[in-house]
């Protein structure tokens, strides 16, 4: 066994035994860092094995397909696994990763620069916008090395749109496109509501597409998904479930509610009464 795959076994032990928790992603990460300075197959093929643990699905396949033995009939099968798993997540569900504390302050001083979204206060932390090396936006035609993880509701694929281009109302114009798949029909909003929630809010990744939830006659502002332990740890557990439940969507989520997992739930506050509302999505 080379270096490089029994530190790979080690640290995905560790990854597995702490739950993925915050140091164990980051020790992968940076072990990443360091097999991308190598040029050797064994390294590389390790590099594969690592982003497909952290789901960067298409980073690994585009970097399978520069190194697979293309007369090795295992290899191919995984080849065309991590293509099938590029063209269904991409790198869109990649856990994020963590921030050293210096990291996160500078990150908070950017985030004072992002236009503000009435209905989704935080796309950063929710994982709307991801911050990388610098794109041209489609709409603007400026570099931004913030942007939209989706492509908006199109006729066309629209990625690395800026937030800028979001907030202002362009890119909906551009490309005749909307950013939110559904809302609950049970609420007419006046138009100025509706055209900012569809046409300059960010939407938010999910299985199913977005469904935006109302309250005291406006749209909530969404906060990022959820699990029961979040819940619980926000202390709120159990006045959502309360509510979720009248809604006879799904039975006893409480039980499999976990945050970016097959059952999973998207928070949401009331920008009035402040109250929590909860949705659940299943893949
Ligand atoms: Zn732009
Ligand atoms: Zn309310």
């Amino acid at each position: 066994m080379n270096e490089f795959l029994k530190e790979y076994i080690s640290l995905k032990e560790n990854f597995v035994k702490h739950h993925e928790n915050e140091a164990s992603v980051l020790a992968l990460y940076e072990f990443a860092d360091r097999l991308s300075k190598h040029t050797e197959k064994e390294a590389i093929e390790v590099l594969v094995d690592v982003y497909q643990l952290l789901y960067k699905m298409e980073s690994a396949y585009k970097l399978y397909e520069s190194i697979y033995d293309k007369t090795d009939r295992k290899q191919i099968k995984k080849f065309l696994g991590l293509k099938d798993l590029n063209e269904s997540h991409g790198d869109r569900f990649a856990t994020p990763r963590p921030l050293n504390k210096k990291e996160r302050l500078k990150r908070e001083e950017r985030k004072k620069l992002l236009p503000k979204f009435r209905y989704h206060p935080d796309p950063l932390e929710t994982g709307s916008f991801i911050e990388g090396e610098a794109k041209i936006c489609p709409c603007c035609g400026k570099e931004s090395n913030t942007y939209y993880v989706k492509s908006p509701y199109a006729v066309d694929d629209v990625d690395y749109l800026c937030p800028v281009c979001i907030s202002n109302g362009e890119a909906a114009k551009k490309f005749d496109a909307d950013f939110i798949q559904d809302v609950d029909d049970d609420f007419v909003p006046d138009k100025e509501k509706r055209d900012e929630l569809f046409y300059r809010t960010p939407g938010y990744l999910s299985w199913q597409g977005e469904y935006w939830l109302y309250c005291c006659n406006d749209y909530c502002a969404y906060l990022g998904s959820v699990g029961t332990k979040e819940l619980k740890e926000m202390g709120i557990a159990e006045e959502v479930f309360e509510e979720y439940n009248k809604r006879k969507e799904f039975n006893d989520i409480e039980e499999y509610l976990e945050k970016d997992g097959s059952i999973c739930g998207y928070l949401f506050r009331c920008l009035h009464c402040g109250k929590h509302h909860l949705w659940v999505d299943v893949d």
